[in-house]
């Protein structure tokens, strides 16, 4: 590499955002050292991004970067908790100074909208792949667990699915897509804000990445319970109208990379939470409800059932990119 490993770090990576309090040694040791506060559990999470798996070759800098973060936010707003830290572990197959540039800028803008402080990492050579570790806060036993669903509760989730699985088939088959799908694609808002909201209500959460069908699997899976879908009412952005309606459907029941938090939350409870999201200009919407019975139950409106025909991506069973 034409700039030194310490160069890129010095530059991109070095005090991009504003300093936190309880980090007493961020990146140039070797290692850093974090004040976790008292009364406070540590919440960790890890996402990995891989060229040509995660994202397209064509994929700008900045949305890789921003991605990146993203995804991890979207980890510790389903688990309600507050972000504080970040590591980074980049390779790269070259030291390409406008990516690095673009990359750090879409990384940092996020860091700082949630006040998450980069405090390390590590930089090799390699083909393209970005890991990123966060590390968030919450109180003891407020934490959002996929454990929590029961009989009973009303099923929602936030934003609007599929529209980020239309906007990746789109782009395959060289499709016209609209300019909101793309973005939900490459520049997912992660939910932390509402995540925080939930935290302490006794909800279980879990946020959508390989599809609703997979993610509310694992909830159900973990409380030992199933569910009714109506999949008449799963929320649809603007931009999938031009889009075949059974096709929208699979993306949004199959297709990955919402993150949006599906949740369970009991009746009485729903009504406070809706005007919380009302205030962070988010909606939720009411999608089904728990049940004993194991198992989903997909329904049309009128009551008939719909039969899903996949349960959304997982890296070791299916071929195909995801
Ligand atoms: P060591 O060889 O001791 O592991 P490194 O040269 O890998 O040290 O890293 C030096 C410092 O820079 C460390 O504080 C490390 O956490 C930080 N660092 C390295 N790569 C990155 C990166 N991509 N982003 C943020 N910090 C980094
Ligand atoms: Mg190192």
């Amino acid at each position: 590499m034409a700039v030194s490993e310490f160069d890129i770090i010095e530059h991109y990576f070095r005090r991009r955002t504003t300093p936190r309090d309880d980090v007493v040694l961020g990146i140039g040791d070797d290692a850093a050292l974090l004040q976790v506060p008292a009364g406070r559990q540590l919440v960790v999470a890890m996402d990995t991004l891989v060229a040509g798996r995660h994202f397209l070759p064509q994929t700008a800098a900045f949305d890789i970067g921003w991605k990146a973060l993203a995804v991890n936010l979207s980890d510790l707003a389903a688990m309600g908790a507050s972000p504080a830290w970040a590591t980074l572990s980049l390779t790269m197959p070259a030291a390409d100074e406008a990516w690095l540039e673009g990359f750090a800028d879409g990384f940092f803008q996020l860091a700082e909208r949630y006040r998450v402080e980069l405090v390390g990492g590590d930089t090799t050579r390699g083909p393209l792949s970005v890991t990123v570790q966060v590390h968030g806060l919450v109180e003891p036993g407020k934490a959002l667990r996929r454990t929590a669903a029961r009989a009973g509760q009303r099923l929602f989730v936030t934003g609007t699915l599929g529209d980020a699985a239309c906007a990746l088939q789109a782009l395959r088959a060289g499709d016209k897509i609209h300019p909101d799908l793309l973005q939900r694609l490459n520049r997912p808002e992660p939910r932390v804000d509402f995540g925080m909201a939930l935290a302490g209500m006794g909800a279980a959460a879990i946020d959508i990445s390989d599809g609703l069908l997979a993610d509310l699997g694992h909830i159900l899976d973990a409380s030992q319970c199933g569910a009714t879908l109506w999949v008449e009412r799963l929320p649809r952005s603007p931009g999938v109208e031009s889009i075949q309606d059974s096709e929208v459907l699979a993306c949004q029941l199959y297709g990955g990379d919402d993150y949006e938090l599906c949740f369970s939350v009991d009746a009485d409870q729903a009504e406070q939470l809706s005007r919380c999201a009302q205030q962070q200009q988010l909606s939720m919407t009411g999608i089904g409800a728990i049940e004993s019975q194991a198992g989903i139950r997909c329904k049309y409106d009128d009551g008939s059932l719909y039969t899903p025909q996949g349960i959304g991506f997982d890296h070791f069973r299916d071929t195909t990119d995801g």
